[in-house]
């Protein structure tokens, strides 16, 4: 079996193999990681080094295979080459090093974790691109993944604003969707990849979103929870996820 064949037949599988793993098991064990960290998870490292080491592949490694496809520049291959770059590289250079919290730690376990998935995620992604109708599912897909991205960056825009340089406290964010959740900014994850999902129309960009959802959703469970343990004043109608109705 080439690289291809393996990146694009096999990694999607192991991703959905994956997501159904930790899905039940991340509302038990949330990744320690953030508020989350605690002790018995081994060595750590710092957390703004972590982010740019294990999102790199998504950003390097999906530009490269991008760049191996004959088909890289007909126009819907292009743009949706486009769309992932321009988050990975955000996430990777400027969410990584603008991100407040000095001090904070990663441990290595959930690094060369999210590493070894990147890998197998940022190849299937960009090997598996093809060209696509530029249809009103087309565009419906890449006008989500706008709107996804554009919910994400300013809920951790609000979050990062929360703390002056060097504090490492948590405060009660408000303003845009966090009047609805208190994790906006996951919410908006998932809507990326779900209008990835839709506009690249491939089981590896389908296998990405289940998994965001596998991932985030125990984990904007486990952040409402937090939030309303630790502040009485939390406000009583804002839902975890998915506005008035988680
Ligand atoms: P969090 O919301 O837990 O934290 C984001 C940043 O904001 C951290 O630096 C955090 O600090 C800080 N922060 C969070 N809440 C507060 C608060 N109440 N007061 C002050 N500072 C706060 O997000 P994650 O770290 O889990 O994820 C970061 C980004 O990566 C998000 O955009 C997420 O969508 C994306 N992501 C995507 C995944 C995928 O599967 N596609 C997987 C994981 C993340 P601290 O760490 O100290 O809490």
């Amino acid at each position: 079996m080439d690289a291809s064949h393996f990146f694009v037949e096999r990694a999607p599988v192991i991703v959905l193999v994956a997501a159904a793993f930790v899905f039940p098991l991340l509302f038990f064990i949330p990744a320690p990681y953030g508020r989350h960290y605690r002790p018995g998870f081994g060595p750590s490292l710092p957390a703004r080094v972590a982010w740019v080491s294990m999102e790199s592949p998504s950003l390097l490694l999906f530009a490269a295979f991008w760049w191996t496809l004959p088909q890289r520049f007909e126009s819907t291959v292009g743009l949706l080459a486009g769309l992932w770059l321009l988050h990975y590289a955000q996430r990777t250079l400027i969410f990584s090093v603008l991100m407040r919290g000095e001090g904070r730690r990663k441990p290595w376990l959930t690094v060369v974790m999210a590493l070894a998935f990147n890998v197998l995620n940022a190849g299937g992604n960009a090997l598996s691109l093809a060209p696509r109708a530029v249809d009103a599912v087309f565009l419906a897909g890449v006008g989500l993944f706008v709107a996804g991205m554009l919910i994400n960056l300013h809920a951790d825009a609000v979050l990062r604003n929360l703390r002056a340089p060097g504090e490492t406290g948590h405060r009660i964010p408000h303003g845009g969707l966090y009047r609805f959740v208190s994790s906006p900014n996951y919410l908006g994850e998932m809507i990326e990849w779900l209008g990835f999902a839709i506009a690249a129309g491939t089981l590896a960009a389908l296998a990405f979103f289940v998994f965001t959802v596998a991932n985030l959703l125990p984990r904007a469970i486990s952040h409402h929870r937090w939030y309303r343990e630790r502040f009485s004043d939390y406000p009583v109608e804002r839902r975890a996820l998915i506005p008035f109705v988680l």
